[in-house]
């Protein structure tokens, strides 16, 4: 079944982006095969379109995944970027900050991670923690040198900046695209409750994810003040339906595909001159 992956784009300034929109939508394939066909064709695609980015060397690409645990970052993230050349592609993921880190800006440890021209760079987590999981526990601020409660404006100006900084990047030749991998909490227990019976999954269980849980609304709150303010032209966010993971995979890898067939990317030209030394060193191997 085809899909339009902008359905799935958050409007700048939009409201209830996340109590409006599905964890679930009816699925995109058919089967499991049919769904391993269709994800290995946009696997393939992707590819092909990252071999393009790296030669033309004109633009880079940014994903960025954001949710709530057990959301299917990791897992999408593995799936999708599967088929890319290993030099081409590179993952960051963000967890909580050094005491260094939390000596400069909010935005600085990720600036070090920036993909360069022809590379993608996949952020697992990323500055989006610091509106979310710090605007949850206002107290992580004092870490960072900021004294007394936040205030709306608080948050207001570290939305300003974020979209300030994703606009450079988009000028400067970096496409950036965001993901929120929307999950219900009905299916984040049953995936928690997974992990602990699968004795292999057990290094991904984390107690403090189950205490996270109690401040779910909280949470929702928080991501649907920050989706709405920082969803642009330049940098979409997109709200992913999460409790389906096959369906996620499908979702994510056909936005990331449409967004670099926009940007109808081509080898760079050979010139005639240049062609013909080609054909001279040729037959210099014959
Ligand atoms: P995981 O993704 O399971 O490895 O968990 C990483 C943890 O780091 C999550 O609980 C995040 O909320 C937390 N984290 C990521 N970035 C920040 C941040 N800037 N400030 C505080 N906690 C963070
Ligand atoms: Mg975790």
């Amino acid at each position: 079944m085809r899909f339009d992956s902008r359905d799935f784009v958050v409007p700048h300034g939009g409201r209830h982006v996340l109590r409006g929109r599905p964890t679930e939508v009816e699925p995109f394939y058919e089967s499991k095969d049919d769904f391993r066909d269709i994800l290995s064709k946009h696997v393939e695609q992707l590819s092909e379109l990252q071999e393009m980015l790296y030669a033309s060397k004109q633009y880079a690409l940014l994903v960025v995944f954001q949710g709530m645990d057990t959301a299917g970052k990791d897992g999408t993230i593995r799936h999708v970027m599967s088929g890319v050349d290993p030099q081409g592609v590179q993952v960051f993921s963000f967890g909580r900050p050094s005491d260094a880190e939390l000596r400069h800006e909010f935005l600085w440890r990720e600036t070090l991670c920036l993909p360069e021209r022809g590379r993608i760079g996949v952020f697992n987590r990323s500055y989006y923690e610091e509106v979310v999981v710090v605007r949850v526990h206002p107290e992580l601020l004092r870490r960072q040198g900021i004294e007394g409660a936040p205030t709306t404006r608080t948050w207001q100006e570290r939305f300003e900046s974020i979209v300030e900084f994703e606009r450079h990047l988009h000028r400067n030749g970096t496409r950036v695209l965001k993901f929120f991998l929307h999950l219900s909490k009905q299916e984040q227990r049953r995936r928690l409750l997974a992990r602990l019976d699968d004795p292999h999954k057990h290094w991904k269980f984390n107690v403090g994810d189950i205490e996270e849980r109690r401040h779910w609304q909280k949470y929702m709150s928080a991501y649907e003040a920050c989706l709405s303010a920082t969803s642009r032209a330049h940098a979409p966010w997109y709200v992913v339906p999460a409790d389906d993971k096959r369906n996620a995979r499908l979702i994510v890898s056909q936005a990331i595909i449409d967004e670099l067939a926009a940007l109808k990317l081509h080898y760079p030209d050979v010139s005639a001159a240049r062609r013909r030394e080609l054909r001279k060193v040729r037959r210099r191997l014959e």
